[in-house]
């Protein structure tokens, strides 16, 4: 049994709403990554099941890792497909948002959500989320959105309502955003829903080379680039940067995407307790920025103070409209306005 983390009024205004509506758009962030669409595409399975028409629309392009899921075919790519998603969301008397907390994160899909008057539910866990929605359910604690729609479906449906589709769906969000279970994943209750998962006959080691094992000899020449010219290393802050040009990029036949989670590599180096990457966008004149931190340093802060934009305690990201050289002045100062934190000692472990 799970412990019960949700006020009951807003679990049972949510089986309410859902059990009324009949046409359902659901929706995710910008550049979907596997909670995205895993939650996605779960609470797809679960609604159909329940006799729902719903349609998935994602506002642009998701990575190929994940489009061995079932039912990726019928995602609807909103920057591919203005009017017919725009009919959809019209025709919708429910929009479901998954995984983020503010609207501007849908990008060009804000506009059509927000001038839509069907009822909208949020369901997601970024810290400080804005109310635009007529419910919202945000629980930052959780390890993932899908690991938060795992409790939910078993608050409002029965175990019988997860099927196997959605057991993976719902897997893959958990296992991405927490780095396959090396960061956010304290709770043992994670693995209690895990084994429930796993009990639904999913293939969790297919799963795992499935999404992890698809890289392109480039991605790796590319990745040894960056550690070997790229990264910079301050040993006395106690963090690392890098910077890369289109120009880069494009030696190596950048593909988007190839660059997901190398922010994490720095912070695997003794001592680095921040990471900081700056990537040139292949399509637009800005610059892409993550960050990733460990124990007390504010990444989200840090993204919030200096890079515009936001996230999560320890993995945020954001955007700059200048120079890669400006950006990296910029992550210099960013960087050195947390010495204080970042050179303060360790605390020692209890005896
Ligand atoms: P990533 O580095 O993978 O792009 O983003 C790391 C985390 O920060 C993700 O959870 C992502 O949703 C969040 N994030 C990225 N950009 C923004 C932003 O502009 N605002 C907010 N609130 N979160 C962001
Ligand atoms: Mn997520």
């Amino acid at each position: 049994m799970l412990r019960n983390i949700f006020d009951p009024a807003l679990i049972s205004a949510l089986k309410s709403t859902f059990d009324h509506a009949r046409n359902v758009v659901i929706t995710c962030h910008t550049s979907p990554d596997g909670d995205a669409i895993g939650s996605c595409l779960a609470l797809k399975e679960f609604l159909t099941k329940k006799g729902k028409s719903v349609y998935v629309i994602v506002p642009n392009y998701f990575p190929d890792f994940l489009r061995w899921m079932h039912g990726v075919d019928d995602i609807i790519q909103y920057d591919r497909a203005f009017a017919h998603s725009k009919t959809l969301i019209q025709h919708a008397d429910l929009i479901v948002v998954l995984d983020f907390n503010d609207l501007s994160r849908l990008n060009e899909l804000q506009l059509p959500i927000s001038l839509s008057r069907a009822k909208k539910v949020m369901i997601d866990h970024h810290e400080h989320p804005t109310r635009f929605a007529d419910i919202s359910i945000s629980v930052p604690a959780m390890s993932s959105t899908c690991e938060l729609l795992y409790r939910i479906f078993m608050l409002i449906g029965r175990d019988s309502d997860i099927n196997r589709h959605a057991a993976e769906d719902l897997y893959t969000g958990m296992c991405t955003d927490t780095g396959q279970f090396t960061y956010n994943s304290n709770d043992p209750e994670i693995f209690e829903i895990v084994a429930a998962l796993m009990r639904k006959g999913i293939d969790k080691d297919r799963i795992i080379r499935n999404i992890y094992s698809q890289n392109t000899l480039d991605r790796y020449r590319l990745q040894g680039y960056v550690l070997a010219h790229k990264l910079v290393v301050d040993d006395t802050l106690h963090a690392a940067y890098f910077a890369l040009t289109k120009e880069e990029l494009a030696q190596y036949n950048y593909l988007k995407g190839d660059a997901e989670g190398w922010v994490n590599i720095p912070l695997t180096i003794k001592g680095v307790k921040v990471s900081i990457s700056l990537r040139e966008d292949t399509e637009k004149p800005q610059i892409n920025v993550s960050i990733r931190s460990l124990d007390d340093i504010p990444a989200n802060e840090m993204a919030r103070r200096y890079f515009n934009g936001g996230g999560h305690f320890n993995a945020a990201g954001g955007r700059l409209s200048c120079s890669l050289d400006e950006a990296i002045r910029i992550a210099q100062e960013a960087l050195e306005a947390y010495r204080p934190q970042l050179t303060a000692e360790a605390p020692q472990p209890e005896a």
